[in-house]
C-alpha cells in the first residue's frame, strides 16, 4: 500500500491510496470527487516513454480491508471500524459500463480499469478473483486494454505475478517509500529494501509494468538516503514513478511523535530541493515521473498537521529544476553579448514560477540582462537553450 488519504467520501472509499493516472476530465463532479488522483496536468512530466495521449482510467474503489501494519504516517487506525461497503463484481462492471458511455477528451486512448483504495494483492484470492473476473468481459472485447492496481512490496510473489498476469493486469504500483532498510524500519513500513526488489523482478518477470512510489522526509530518511533511494529505484527500471513527500497527517503515529517533538518533517523549500534532485535522476534514465506531491483536496488540507504539503507541489518542484538549469546556463555566457534564452512554449508558466518568481529571481541576479526570452512551439519540452545573438 501506499502513500494514503484517509477521508471516506462514500460507502465504498475508505481509505484512497493516491494511485493511477485518472483521467478525471469530463466526468460529473461526483464521480472527479471518488477520484481525485492524478490529473495528468501539471504534475505529469514529460518523457520519452509517456504515452502520446494520457490512458483514460476508470477507477474502481475497493473497501479497505484492515492493514495488518502500521506504516507511522498512515492514520489507519482513526478508519478502523469505518464502513467497508464490498465492491461486488456486478457494482464494477456498472461503473466501467457507465464511464465506458461518458464522452472522452481523447477517444483512441486506451482504457484501464484501475483498483484502488487497498493492496489488491493483499486481497483474499477468492476476493482478487471476483474483482478481476469482473473486468474480464471488457478485456476480451478490447474495451478496456488493462487493469492497474496498488499493493505493498511484500505481498508480490511470482505466483501472484502470474496471477496477475493472466487476469489481465497490466500495471502494477507499489509503494516502496524508501530503499534504504533504516528508513523502511523507521518508518514501521514492515518490508525491507530487498522485498522491494524482488517485487519489482516477479513483477517484470511476468512482463507486467511497474510503478514506484516513494517518500520523501520519513522517519531517518535524509539527503544522503532519498538519493541513494532514488538511485536504487531507478536502478531498478520501474516504467513510472512518483514522489510524495511525507507528511504528518491527523491520527498517524507520526502525528503523535510529531507533538513529542520526535519528528521534524521536511520544510517546503527543502522537500521542493529534494524532489527536484530525485527527479533529475530519474530524467536521467528516462524513467517518467507521473507525479509528484499529492493530490490536493480539501479532506486532506483538513487531515494534514505539518509537513511540506503544497496543493501544486510538482510544479514548485519543476520551477526550481527551470530555474536552476536557467540560472546555470545564463551564467556561464560572455556577458556584454545578447544573448537568446529559447525555451518550449509548453513550459513558459512552469519556467515563470509562481506569481512570475523566476523571472523575478533572475531578473534580481542580473542574469537577464541583455537576454531575449523566447518560447517556442518546436522547442523541446523541459530543454533549455541559450545562444548567442550575432551582433
Ligand atoms: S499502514 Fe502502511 S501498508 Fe497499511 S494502509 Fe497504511 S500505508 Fe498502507
Amino acid at each position: 500500500m501506499s502513500v494514503t488519504d484517509y477521508s471516506a467520501k462514500n460507502s465504498i472509499l475508505t481509505c484512497k491510496r493516491l494511485q493511477g493516472a485518472t483521467d478525471a476530465r469530463q466526468r460529473p463532479e461526483s464521480h472527479t470527487s471518488v477520484c481525485e488522483q492524478a490529473d495528468n496536468k501539471a504534475d505529469v512530466v514529460p518523457c520519452d516513454r509517456l504515452p502520446k495521449s494520457p490512458p483514460f482510467v476508470i477507477p474502481i474503489f475497493i473497501a479497505h480491508q484492515g492493514c495488518p501494519h502500521q506504516c507511522l504516517f498512515c492514520n489507519q487506525r482513526s478508519i478502523t471500524g469505518a464502513s467497508e461497503g464490498m465492491v461486488t463484481a456486478q457494482a464494477v462492471q456498472e461503473t466501467i459500463r457507465t464511464q465506458l458511455a461518458w464522452p472522452r477528451r481523447y477517444p483512441t486512448a486506451p482504457v484501464q480499469v484501475a483498483f484502488y483504495g487497498g493492496s489488491f494483492t493483499g486481497l483474499d484470492l477468492e476476493r482478487q478473483r471476483e474483482l478481476l473476473g469482473a473486468v474480464q468481459p471488457f478485456l476480451a472485447t478490447g474495451q478496456v486494454r488493462e487493469i492497474r492496481l496498488s499493493t505493498r512490496p511484500d505481498y508480490v510473489t511470482p505466483e501472484i505475478a502470474l496471477f496477475l498476469r493472466e487476469h489481465g493486469v497490466g500495471i502494477v504500483e507499489l509503494g516502496a517509500q524508501s530503499l534504504d532498510d533504516r528508513v523502511l524500519a523507521a518508518s514501521g513500513r514492515g518490508h525491507t529494501a530487498a522485498q522491494v526488489k524482488a517485487a519489482v523482478a516477479c513483477l517484470k518477470e511476468e512482463g507486467l509494468q511497474v510503478g514506484l512510489q516513494l517518500m520523501l522526509g520519513l522517519p531517518g530518511d535524509n539527503t544522503v538516503t532519498a538519493l541513494a533511494s532514488g538511485r536504487q529505484a531507478a536502478d531498478l527500471e520501474p516504467d513510472m514513478v512518483r514522489l510524495y513527500p511525507c507528511l504528518v497527517i491527523s491520527g498517524s503515529p507520526l502525528a503523535e511523535l510529531y507533538h513529542q517533538g520526535q519528528y521534524q518533517p521536511l520544510s517546503l523549500n527543502r522537500a521542493v530541493a529534494m524532489a527536484g534532485r530525485l527527479w533529475l535522476i530519474f530524467k536521467a534514465h528516462n524513467i517518467p515521473v507521473v507525479r509528484m506531491g499529492l493530490q490536493p483536496s480539501a479532506s486532506l488540507e483538513k487531515t494534514v498537521l505539518a509537513g511540506p504539503y503544497h496543493p501544486a507541489f510538482g510544479e514548485l518542484v519543476l520551477s526550481r529544476i527551470f530555474f536552476n538549469q536557467v540560472r546555470a546556463k545564463l551564467s556561464s555566457r560572455r556577458l556584454h553579448q545578447p544573448h537568446r534564452l529559447t525555451l518550449a512554449k509548453a513550459d513558459e508558466s512552469i519556467y515563470r514560477g509562481r506569481g512570475n518568481a523566476n523571472v523575478k529571481r533572475l531578473g534580481a541576479l542580473g542574469l537577464l540582462e541583455g537576454v531575449e526570452t523566447v518560447f517556442s512551439a518546436s522547442q523541446a519540452r523541459q530543454t533549455v537553450q541559450v545562444a548567442a545573438i550575432a551582433s
